[in-house]
């Protein structure tokens, strides 16, 4: 069957199904009976003109027998949109392949192999979600923290307490990135997230869609362990033979793809202390900013803030500053609060999430500065976690260390001078914030960066250098500082049969990227495995 694809189909954002129809016949030059189906394959906003917003629409089109387009028609044929997997395996292979981490890469490389016949053993550190998410609440609610079952560790990865934002940067021709969508959307995702721009699930769905994935997993033969962390490598002459689990249980592994997230710093230790071959790498650090979400929605959507087809505003922007720094707004959460997301004793680290209706009254992102190699000290490749970590227990110092949060507000932030008192805008972060100047627990450079881009950045976003706006730091853990090392069949340059995957080991930021880097992992895995199996 052969589709058309249209594209820039613009209409105004009270249109119906039937405008939709009408406009996109009158595109082809046929009447709207000649159009047999119809799929929207995005939906993005077009608000760059004030008060006029848009819907802008990219759609495959399936013509009734016997239409033909005008021949002045622009239109392209449909793209392929489906992913090759790899081919099913015979057996099983003995010893199977293991997967550490069950976060995004780690259930998606799982899911990949498991998939193709190779019955999977997925391990992590940290808890089910369903109990993760009570120690999770614990923590918020009373700031005491369990070290391995937190933001950053068990079922689920990193990305379960998040927005859900699932957008990416990465290309990638194999349709893997619409591969981790279909997969999410069959887990229990919605099916919006298949076409709109801006495609987001939110904490409250993903705690399923992540058990889904995994009970997924076990049904096709592979097995997940939870409180099971990986604290030893075995190697023999450049190549894995085994590892360690929780400290006394041994197990032969060939084939090991690591999927630990940027958090597992015991874990990187580890890797380091075992000869694997490591790097530093940039990472970024700064604060959250906290404004009504009602003020955002002005901004971006004019007199159309508000409407109900539209949500709350997303915003996504950045400041090169006159030293030559950069600052940028990462993982914005339309409609979301800002989180404690700790995962080890006396630090502070902040991050966003939001449920699926962002309906939150606060808008808040990231709002970070780069940092390069060469702002670390010494060339261990572990340095970068050092830095974090200095700025981390300052923040937890200067919150009281008990987890409240350091926070500012923006106009005190500018002045140079500490906050006593909260003005409209109320701090989303839970257990609590402390009010304080963020001076010190910020590098220089970053705070004078930040500065420059607030100022700057109201220009772009009306209201973003709103006094009574929050700042709550330190917000360190939006990349991995570490990469490790791997050649290009994504095995560790220095031991084979082990392969980094994903964010943490430097490959990908965010859950699609990570998604797709343990998919591309595990099709080296089964090619291998193969390999050896037909040889
Ligand atoms: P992770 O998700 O970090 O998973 C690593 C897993 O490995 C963990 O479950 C951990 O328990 C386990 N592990 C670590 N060490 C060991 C060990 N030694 N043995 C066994 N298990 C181990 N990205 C987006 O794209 N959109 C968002 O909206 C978004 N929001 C976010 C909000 C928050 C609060 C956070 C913290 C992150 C957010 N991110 C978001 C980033 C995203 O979550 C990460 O990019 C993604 O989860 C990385 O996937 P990963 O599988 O590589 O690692």
């Amino acid at each position: 069957m052969t589709f058309l694809r249209i594209t820039q189909i613009k209409l105004p954002i009270d249109h119906t199904q039937e405008d939709l129809h009408r406009a996109v016949a009158q595109r082809l030059g046929i009447s709207p009976c000649g159009i047999r189906t119809m799929q929207v394959r995005r939906q993005s906003i077009d608000a760059r003109k004030r008060g006029m917003v848009f819907f802008v629409y990219t759609l495959d089109v399936e013509l009734a027998s016997g239409t033909t387009p005008s021949g002045s028609c622009p239109y392209t044929l449909s793209p392929h949109l489906e992913y090759t997997p790899p081919p099913r395996v015979v057996k099983p292979p003995s010893p199977r392949p293991v997967v550490v981490g069950a976060g995004p890469c780690g259930l998606f490389a799982a899911l990949i192999l498991a998939r193709a016949g190779y019955c999977p053993l997925v391990l992590d550190r940290g808890k089910p979600v369903d109990l993760r998410t009570r120690d999770v609440q614990r923590f918020w609610e009373t700031g005491i923290l369990d070290p391995e079952s937190n933001v950053q560790f068990g079922e689920g990865g990193a990305g379960t307490f998040s927005d859900g934002k699932l957008n990416t940067g990465i290309k990638d021709r194999n349709n893997r990135c619409r591969k981790v969508l279909t997969e999410f959307v069959a887990a229990g995702a919605p099916e919006d997230i298949l076409y709109v721009s801006h495609p987001h699930i939110g904490t409250d769905l993903l705690v399923s869609v992540v058990q889904n994935i995994r009970e997924t997993i076990t049904a096709l033969g592979g097995e997940v362990r939870f409180q099971a962390q990986v604290t030893g490598l075995r190697l023999q002459n450049g190549r894995l033979c085994g590892i360690t689990i929780n400290d006394h249980e041994e197990m032969d592994v060939r084939h090991l793809v690591m999927a630990i997230g940027h958090s597992a710093r015991d874990t990187f230790a580890l890797l380091k202390d075992a000869g694997v071959a490591l790097a530093q790498k940039p990472f970024s650090l700064g604060c959250r900013i906290e404004h009504p979400q009602s003020l955002v929605d002005r901004a971006l959507y004019g007199r159309d803030a508000g409407h109900p087809r539209l949500g709350p505003a997303p915003y996504k922007l950045v400041h090169h500053a006159r030293g030559g720094r950069s600052a940028y707004t990462f993982c914005m959460c339309p409609g979301g609060q800002v989180i404690a997301a700790a995962s080890g004793p006396g630090e502070v680290v902040t991050n966003g999430m939001s449920l699926r209706a962002r309906s939150g009254k606060n808008a808040n992102a990231a709002l970070l500065v780069g940092i390069q190699t060469s702002d670390l000290q010494g060339d261990d490749p572990l340095a970068g976690v050092a830095f974090q970590r200095q700025w981390e227990t300052r923040a937890f110092e200067l919150g009281g260390a008990d987890f409240h949060a350091p926070a500012q507000l923006v106009g005190d932030f500018l002045q140079g001078v500490g906050s006593r008192v909260l003005g409209e805008v109320l701090p989303s972060y839970t257990p609590g914030v402390r009010l304080c100047d963020l001076r010190s627990c910020l590098p220089e450079y970053v705070r004078a960066t930040m500065q420059e881009a607030i100022v700057a950045l109201d220009g772009k976003l009306k209201g973003f250098a709103l006094p009574d706006a929050v700042l709550t730091g330190v917000e360190t853990r939006s990349s991995s500082p570490v990469r490790i090392l791997r050649d290009e069949r994504l095995e560790s340059v220095s031991v084979k049969g082990l392969y980094p995957a994903g964010e943490g080991a430097g490959y990908a930021g965010g859950i699609t990227s990570s998604a797709v880097d343990g998919i591309r992992v595990a099709e080296m895995v089964a090619r291998k495995l193969n390999h050896a199996q037909n040889h």
